[in-house]
C-alpha cells in the first residue's frame, strides 16, 4: 500500500470535486471490507483513496415521504441496530446480518456491497426485491436509479468516473407488506452464497398476494430481478401451486457459473427450492403485518 493517498472530505461536492480529477485507478473507500483486501492480495493498487465516511448524507437512516432514506456507507450494524426500519424491511436486514462477522458489519456497507458488484452480494437481491432506488452524485449531477442498473457484471458497475452512490430510497409500505432474504451456503459462516433469493410481497385483506418482486444472486453475472417469478404469486394466496410455479419460474432464468461451491444444475435446482422458503418466510411476515 506504499504511496497510496488518502483523502476524507467532509462534503458530497467535496468528495466529487476530488473524484472528477483524480487519476485512474481512485477508489471510493467506504468500509473498506472489499477495498482493502483487494489492495492487502495486490488485486488493484489505487493511487488514490476517497473515503466516504465522514459525509453526513452517506451515514444517516432517516424518514422520507412515509419510507426510508439509507446512506451508502452505513455501517452494516447500525442498519441491523435500526429498530424502525427493521420492522419494514427484514428482508433487507436478513441481507445486511449475513456479510461477514460482526466485526466485517461494524464497516461494511450497502454502497460497497452493490458497487463491489459481487454477483453473490448479499444485501443486493433484498435492495432489488424491495424497488429500492440509487441515488448517485457525480460531476453531472444526480440520478436516482434503480438498485438493479448499478451492477453489470462481476466488479463492474455503471456508474460513470466520479460518481458516488449517496443513498437508498425504500419506498414506503402498504399494510400486509413484507420481504425476506435467504442465500444457501455449502458453510453456516463467513462464506458467499451458492444462490440468495430476495422477495417482497403485498397481501389484500383476503390473503391475496397482490404485488411482489423476486430478485436472485449468485447465479447470474449480475442480480436477476426475475419477473416471471413474481407473475407466479401475484393473484395467488401463495398455495402450493402458485410456490411450484415460481421456483420453475426461478430455476429457468438462472445462469449460472460451475465452481467449488456448486455446479449450474445444482445452482438451479436450489435457486427453485430457495425461492419458495423465501416466499413462504415473506409470507408468514405479511400475514402478521
Ligand atoms: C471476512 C469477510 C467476509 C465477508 N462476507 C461477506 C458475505 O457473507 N456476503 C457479502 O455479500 N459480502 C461479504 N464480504 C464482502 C464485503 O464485506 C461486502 O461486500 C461489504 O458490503 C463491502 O462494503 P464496504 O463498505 O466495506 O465496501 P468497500 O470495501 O469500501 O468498497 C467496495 C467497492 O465499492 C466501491 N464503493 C464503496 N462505496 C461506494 C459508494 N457509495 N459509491 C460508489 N462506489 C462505492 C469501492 O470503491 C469499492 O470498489 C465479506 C468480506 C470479508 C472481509
Amino acid at each position: 500500500m506504499e504511496g497510496v493517498r488518502y483523502e476524507a472530505p467532509e462534503t458530497l461536492q467535496a468528495a466529487v470535486a476530488l473524484l472528477a480529477g483524480a487519476p485512474a485507478g481512485t477508489r471510493v473507500l467506504a468500509g473498506g471490507t472489499d477495498v482493502i483486501v483487494q489492495m492487502e492480495t495486490d488485486l488493484i493498487e489505487p493511487p488514490l483513496l476517497v473515503d466516504i465516511k465522514k459525509i453526513p448524507e452517506l451515514r444517516q437512516i432517516v424518514s422520507e415521504s412515509g419510507g426510508f432514506r439509507v446512506g451508502a456507507a452505513v455501517p452494516g450494524m447500525e442498519i441491523v441496530s435500526h429498530a424502525a426500519f427493521c420492522r419494514a424491511w427484514p428482508g433487507i436486514v436478513d441481507g445486511v446480518k449475513l456479510i461477514g462477522s460482526i466485526q466485517v458489519k461494524g464497516r461494511a456497507s450497502m454502497g460497497g456491497n452493490l458497487c463491489n458488484a459481487s454477483p453473490a452480494a448479499d444485501s443486493v437481491p433484498a435492495l432489488v426485491a424491495a424497488g429500492a432506488i440509487a441515488r448517485v452524485v457525480g460531476p453531472n449531477g444526480v440520478r436516482e436509479v434503480p438498485v438493479e442498473s448499478i451492477p453489470v457484471g462481476p466488479g463492474k458497475t455503471s456508474l460513470a468516473r466520479g460518481e458516488i452512490v449517496v443513498s437508498f430510497f425504500l419506498p414506503p409500505r402498504p399494510a400486509h407488506s413484507a420481504d425476506a432474504y435467504q442465500r444457501f451456503t455449502p458453510r453456516t459462516e463467513m462464506d458467499i452464497a451458492v444462490v440468495g433469493v430476495g422477495i417482497s410481497l403485498t397481501l389484500d385483506n383476503g390473503g391475496t398476494c397482490t404485488a411482489a418482486r423476486v430478485a436472485l444472486g449468485a447465479v447470474a453475472p449480475t442480480v436477476l430481478l426475475v419477473k416471471d417469478a413474481a407473475d407466479a404469486l401475484i393473484g395467488t394466496r401463495i398455495d402450493e401451486a402458485a410456490l411450484e410455479r415460481l421456483a420453475a419460474a426461478a430455476s429457468a432464468a438462472c445462469r449460472p457459473i460451475d465452481d467449488k461451491r456448486g455446479t449450474k444444475d445444482y445452482r438451479i435446482k436450489v435457486a427453485g427450492v430457495l425461492a419458495k422458503r423465501t416466499a413462504l418466510q415473506a409470507l408468514e411476515r405479511a400475514r402478521q403485518n
